[in-house]
């Protein structure tokens, strides 16, 4: 029997090679399958896709600048147009002093980027000692090297050998207190960074606690530790902002980004970089960061990265990610109470999680795969993720919409119930 070829990421193989499920298109908040069954795709497929599907105008400037130079390398002193306008357009617009952008090909990339430039402005700074890198539980940074190590979901480091153990850890994700001892039991004048998801997506969708951000902010002005705030999935409109933190009044070294930049149309990411940390590279001869990916400042990329915020633009989708966050929070609370819920996790940003009972997960650690996969029949994807299923999705969805991906989402759970013959109540 032939199988696919293809590797998935984050697949269980053995499971998924004859079961793809075969994506053919999609249109606004909708994708079909190859066999042309229609799914509401409440994820916005990664938390990408946020000016939804079937976009022309983005097709369109990524033809147009490929017709008119499709790839070429910003290595040395090489630039393209679209990479230096779309570096103006983030410029203006990011909460970061006096900022410099640092473009890469996605969120891992960025992380990566970031943490190597945090150790490597201290070393030309005179403090070669400043390397450790402090993450949090739940928190999700990508799968390269320094994001595996900070990410803060132990089974997506499990197995993966040695991964600078003695220069990361993590602490506890809402809890302010837990960061600053971690930080002194590390020794502040030895750590470069600590690494924030203002709201944590893929570990399970968590909010901050009221004055978390600012205190983190505080803490690293106090220490002279940076504050990377990772906004790949925080951005561009999905907590009604460009980047994430103003929302909370803060002011990163560095903004981390990917995803909604090009609302998934083609792969860019970057990192925002605060002026401060630049100076020593830009106004000294002679020190290069030697990081950089071949397709870092993609003429293509940036093309549609220009276009796609200009939807944002003309469409208001920044105000919109902002009611939705109450459209959301509004809907999935009318799934408390539900016999398999324990948790709603929602109101702050345009994305939310519904959590299942602890006690349930004890013995049946399947239920997010089961709501999945009952949602998925209904017609509508969310995401299975820790303990639960998280929704993100376009920002051009509407109210009633998120209404319906609520009401399958209970009446997958109903099925799921039926199928284990009942729960206990908890
Ligand atoms: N950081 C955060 C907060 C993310 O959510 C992700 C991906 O989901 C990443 C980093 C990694 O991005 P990528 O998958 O583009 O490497």
């Amino acid at each position: 029997m032939t199988h696919t070829h293809y590797w998935h990421p984050f697949a269980d193989m053995h499971a998924v090679r004859d079961n793809e499920l075969v994506m053919d298109r999609g249109d606004g908040i909708w994708v079909w399958d190859e066999a042309g069954k229609r799914y509401l795709d409440a994820t916005a497929s990664l938390w990408c896709v946020n000016v939804g599907h079937g976009r022309q105008e983005l097709a369109d400037a990524a033809a147009s600048q490929m017709r008119q130079l499709a790839s070429y390398s910003t290595f040395g002193a090489f630039a393209n147009r679209p990479a230096l306008d779309l570096c103006d357009r983030l410029a203006a617009l990011a909460p970061v002093d006096d900022p410099r952008i640092f473009l890469t090909s996605g969120g891992g990339d960025s992380i990566d980027t970031a943490a190597k430039l945090a150790r490597r402005y201290f070393h030309v700074m005179g403090q070669p000692d400043r390397v450790h890198l402090i993450g949090r539980t739940y928190g999700y940074h990508g799968t390269h090297g320094h994001g595996t190590a900070i990410g803060g979901i132990p089974a997506n480091r499990m197995g993966m050998g040695p991964l600078d153990d003695a220069h990361t850890s993590h602490a506890v994700h809402d809890d302010l207190a837990d960061l600053e001892a971690e930080v002194e039991r590390v020794g502040p004048g030895t750590v470069a960074a600590i690494f924030i998801e203002p709201v944590i997506g893929a570990g399970g969708v968590h909010q901050p606690q009221p004055g978390y951000l600012e205190g983190v902010a505080d803490l690293c002005r106090r220490t002279g530790i940076l504050f990377v705030a990772d906004c790949v999935i925080n951005a561009f409109g999905r907590l009604g902002e460009w980047f994430g933190p103003a929302r909370f009044g803060v002011r990163p070294d560095m903004i981390t980004f990917a995803k909604g930049v090009t609302s998934g149309y083609v792969p860019l990411g970057g990192v925002v970089i605060d002026g401060r940390l630049a100076a020593p590279f830009w106004d000294r001869a002679g020190h290069t960061f030697r990081h950089g990916q071949t397709y870092a400042g993609h003429p293509t990329a940036c093309a549609v990265a220009m276009a796609n915020m200009d939807i944002i633009e003309r469409e208001g989708l920044l105000a919109r990610g902002l009611e939705l966050e109450q459209e959301i929070a509004l809907a999935l609370t009318s799934l408390e109470g539900h016999e398999l819920v324990g948790e709603i996790r929602a109101g702050t940003g345009a994305l939310g999680a519904v959590a299942f009972r602890e006690d349930l997960l004890g013995t049946h650690p399947d239920l997010p795969a089961r709501v999945f996969g009952q949602a998925m029949d209904r017609g509508v994807l969310v995401r299975p993720l820790g303990d639960g299923v998280a929704i993100s999705p376009p920002l051009i969805i509407t109210r009633e919409e998120v209404g319906q991906v609520a009401s399958t989402i209970a009446d997958a759970l109903d099925e799921v119930v039926r199928d284990l013959g009942g729960v206990a109540t908890g």
